[in-house]
């Protein structure tokens, strides 16, 4: 169990009151979960404590670190809103009711919803914490993964590696998005993760001896040239990334050189050019293996560091990444460190995204509007990474121009809805959709067979326009048909072709039906057709 004097000692100066609540906090979970187990049989309170301390070791605030230990306090154990909300007040509760939200959203597997599921969760979570939470939330869960039932094991690891691996990538959380992956491997692929591990063993073993070597030669020209408060370590490639890589690379493992890389961490970026110097004197670069992500940031992630391949005599071909401690601080936890996630303020978070910054996620958020109404003229604080005040300048010029709120209108939300199945699948449509494509982009067989169609509960007529949010449930009977008024009333071309492919099969099926009645039913059809074609041109 994780004592709360644990979570304690990994925050960032927590104030008094900062301690007082994450002390209430933690009795008040402990207390709510009595009782319960996990799969493993330990107590649930272990998983509700161990992401508090995960939230912490990212440098997450006492109201997120709060939210970590009550987040499945509402929706597992006995908790009720007014509670939560009466003793920790109304951050925390908008922080564990988000979580709680987010967890109603399944994935099953259709690959085709993956990039959906991640904007909709991005999108629903309205405060960037809440995704953060989520994710400390699956991480904790995948570290325990081999104690669900194994029928659900598939499923959480394919959605981790679809779902919240990508988005703890776009965040530039590159810890826990390797973390994630490699816990997720040997679910999916048991057979490929004991390759990877294989091979992983066999590399590290030929380069062992030579990368003490190297990194011991390095130490000593770093300290000579009088670069003192420095950090060496040796990342070993994640498991997952090795095996995407192997696949590439038609499974040669002498063309894996990035298996373990060598990573120096110096105070300041002039450190940083100046390390890179003194290892080209000592080791032979290999041509095209220098790549400048200081000058030159990963666009998708905003990554910075120097990355070099050079060639050794002890360890043969090795990697280097050079870098500060701030940049290594944004690798592994990205929007979640120097409490970036902080820089919006309490004004900016009413119903949209306190911070938002990377280019797929900046064009959900309208309220970034807010933020850079105020940024024209002001500094940013010093420790905002710079892709954040880069996004904000960007959008200072031309917050509230035409082009700007196009540009918001056109993106893929203002042009499709997400519903929900009963059980919580989510299903994305264009907007005026209706039941029938509702039916039809879930299984043809639904479609073809639906009698009658709820939505959030009631009974409605197959013609209703369905909205953002709305939990639809189709009704079927094995003896219902589409008719071709059903053609009228779907929107999805999916849907059309089903129903055109479903009354065609009918018509020919119809023993009694008269030819009369099949040329009537062509005819009106294909005008009907003709008539769609002359419009549409
Ligand atoms: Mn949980």
């Amino acid at each position: 169990m994780t004592p709360v004097k644990e979570i304690l000692a990994e925050m960032q100066n927590p104030s008094a009151e900062d301690i007082k609540l994450i002390e209430k906090a933690y009795a008040f979970s402990q207390k709510a979960h009595e009782g319960v187990t996990r799969y493993s049989g330990e107590p649930y309170f272990i998983h509700p404590a161990a992401v508090a301390k995960i939230l912490a070791q990212m440098g997450m605030d006492a109201a997120t670190v709060a939210a970590g230990l009550l987040h499945d306090a509402i929706e597992d154990a006995k908790a009720t809103e007014e509670e939560v909300q009466k003793e920790f007040g109304d951050e925390v509760l908008f922080l564990v009711d988000g979580v709680t939200k987010l967890g109603k959203h399944k994935y099953r597997g259709a690959e085709r919803h993956a990039e959906s599921l991640r904007r909709l969760l991005v999108a629903t979570s309205a405060d960037i914490r809440v995704l953060i939470v989520k994710l400390a939330d699956r991480f904790h869960n995948m570290t325990t993964l081999a104690h669900v039932p194994e029928h659900k094991q598939k499923r959480i690891a394919l959605e981790t590696l679809e779902i919240y691996a990508p988005i703890a990538d776009r965040l530039g959380m590159g810890r826990i998005r390797r973390e994630l992956e490699d816990l997720a491997f040997p679910a999916i692929d048991p057979d490929a993760y004991q390759h990877a591990l294989e091979v992983r063993k066999l590399k590290t073993k030929e380069t062992e001896v030579g990368l003490k070597k190297v990194q011991r030669e390095i130490q000593e020209a770093l300290a000579k040239q009088g670069i003192k408060d420095f950090r060496t370590d040796v990342r070993m490639k994640g498991l997952w990334s090795l095996h995407q890589k192997l696949k590439r690379k038609g499974d040669d493992i002498t063309l894996i050189y990035d298996m373990a890389a060598l990573r120096i961490i110096v105070p300041t970026v002039a450190d940083c050019y100046a390390a890179l110097g003194l290892i080209h004197s000592l080791h032979k670069p290999l041509p095209g293996g220098f790549k400048d992500y200081i000058s030159v940031p990963k666009p998708s992630s905003g990554y910075q560091s120097l990355h070099t391949t050079v060639v050794t005599d002890g360890a043969g071909i090795v990697e280097i990444q050079i870098r500060t401690k701030e940049m290594h601080q944004q690798a592994e936890f990205g929007i979640a460190s120097h409490g970036s996630y902080k820089l919006l303020g309490p004004a900016a978070t009413q119903g949209a995204v306190r911070n938002m910054s990377l280019p797929w996620i900046q064009n959900l958020i309208p309220n970034l509007l807010n933020f850079t109404k105020k940024a024209p003229g002001k500094e940013a604080p010093a420790n905002v990474p710079r892709w954040i005040t880069e996004l904000a300048e960007a959008h200072a010029g031309n917050t509230g121009s035409t082009e700007f709120v196009e540009g918001l209108k056109s993106d893929f939300f203002s042009h499709r809805i997400f519903v929900f199945t009963p059980r919580g699948d989510v299903i994305d449509l264009p907007i005026g959709s209706t039941p029938i494509d509702f039916a039809y982009a879930i299984h043809s067989d639904l479609g073809d067979h639906m009698n009658g169609a709820k939505v959030n509960g009631k009974l409605v007529s197959f013609d209703t326009t369905i909205e953002n949010g709305d939990v639809v449930e189709i009704i079927t009977r094995e003896s219902a048909r589409p008719t071709a008024k059903w053609l009228d009333v779907a929107v999805t071309s999916m849907a059309r072709r089903h129903i055109r492919g479903a009354l065609e099969l009918s018509e020919r099926r119809l023993p009694s039906a008269p030819m009369k009645v099949d040329t009537r039913v062509l005819r009106k059809k294909a005008s009907k057709e003709g008539k769609k074609k002359k419009g549409k041109g």
